[in-house]
């Protein structure tokens, strides 16, 4: 696979609550995250599970769910629906390690948790017959105050974001997440959770909404709340305006991506852009690698061919000299060779890879020498560098 070009920053009219959380950390990650082209990064199967479980929860929100088991069989229908479609949109690579969406991890135990959640969000909900057939139509309608989906902008233009359910009886905001609480900290929200909680009520209070809470309600049903201090909320709003600012002013002085970039071993983990993240290759070390995974920049020293179950898999032997695995020799074993040939041709003996996310290493008998793994489930993905690695 080739590596995509970068993409070149412009200036944004508006900073939305991920924007922001992600620039906090690092601003070349939000420039990739906005100006990338759509599915230029194979992404991660759980997003395909939160495009569905946020579906799921949209359409119970809406009062579209009938009562008991008619309204599990609409639920599952609707989240299989919608990962067929996502999965039509994802990356090559991600369609190439699974045959269909209901084979990505977790498939069926997000599906069951997301129908069991829709049909508590619905009860009570009232008829909205809007688009649904007769068969579907189920309890009573929702209020006309309760708000889904709903896109909100500050008065003055710069900051917006996209609220999952606003209930201006309850006077509370919900955000749905698929993923579960944060395990460190000992709290039930993580910083940017809060964070992006506050800029969705300071949005409701621009616009008219009288917000007294917020709430993350996760995939696994648990819900976490924060009271709305509107001195926090109007501090938190300052600060997204004078990042956007910042932002701007870097954008119009043609700064590019790699200027932004904000390398360091938690904040790298699990970044998607990682692999064209040349400020990454350049500064990680081996000391990395328990946080970040193992990821390797080198030159092909050989390629060797086989064929298994009808599979013709390629073995390469890197020559590591960036990224956060070890220096030095590493074979990458059994590529499967469509996985190579993704976008662009498979890499060749002399050219510069970069192999994302290999499973860890396991000891080998010869202890210069260290083995890689591919791994479906870990995003694992080999990328041609466009120039060969330079040893640091
Ligand atoms: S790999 Fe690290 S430095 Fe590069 S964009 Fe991602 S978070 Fe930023």
């Amino acid at each position: 696979m080739d590596l995509p070009v970068v993409p070149k920053l412009e200036e944004l009219a508006s900073i939305s609550p991920s924007f922001y959380n992600t620039a906090l950390s690092c601003k070349a990650k939000a420039g990739w995250f906005r100006f990338a082209p759509q599915g230029a990064f194979p992404g991660t199967t759980g997003a395909i599970l939160g495009g569905c479980f946020h579906a799921v929860m949209e359409l119970a929100n809406r009062g579209r769910l009938p009562a008991g088991a008619a309204g599990a069989t609409r639920a599952k229908a609707e989240f299989d629906a919608i990962a067929l479609e996502l999965f039509a949109k994802a990356h090559p690579l991600l369609r190439a390690k699974f045959r269909s969406p209901a084979a990505v991890p977790y498939y069926h135990q997000r599906r069951a948790r997301a129908v069991e959640m829709a049909l508590k969000a619905s009860t009570g909900a009232t008829i909205d017959t809007t688009g649904s057939a007769p068969s579907e139509v189920g309890p009573p309608a929702r209020s006309p105050r309760m708000h889904i989906e709903k896109k909100l902008t500050a008065r003055d233009g710069f900051v917006t974001g996209r609220i999952d359910l606003l209930d201006e009886e309850r006077r509370k905001i919900t955000d749905y997440k698929s993923g579960h609480a944060p395990r460190e900290g000992g709290s039930s929200l993580a910083e940017n959770e809060v964070r992006q909680l506050h800029l969705y009520a300071h949005l409701a209070r621009e616009t008219g909404y009288d917000i007294a809470a917020a709430a993350i309600v996760r995939g696994d049903g648990t819900e976490a709340a924060v009271n709305i201090s509107p001195d926090e909320v109007a501090r938190e709003a300052d600060a997204a305006r004078a990042l956007r600012s910042e932002f701007n002013i870097a954008a119009a002085a043609g700064k590019d991506l790699a200027e932004l970039a904000m390398p360091a071993r938690e904040i790298c983990a699990g970044c998607p852009y990682l692999p064209a993240c040349d400020p990454f290759w350049a500064a990680a070390t081996p000391q990395w690698e328990e946080a970040c995974g193992t990821n390797a920049e080198g030159t092909v020293t050989e390629m060797h061919s086989s064929t298994v179950s009808g599979t013709e898999l390629v073995t390469l032997t890197i020559d590591a000299s960036r990224g956060s695995a070890p220096r030095g020799v590493l074979i990458v074993e059994q590529i499967p060779n469509r996985w190579l040939a993704i976008n662009g041709d498979p890499p060749l003996v002399g050219e510069s890879v970069r192999v994302v996310q290999a499973a860890r290493f396991s000891p080998t008998l010869e202890k210069e020498v260290r083995a890689l793994h591919v791994d479906r489930f870990k995003s694992t993905a080999v990328w041609r560098a466009a120039s060969p690695a330079q040893p640091i």
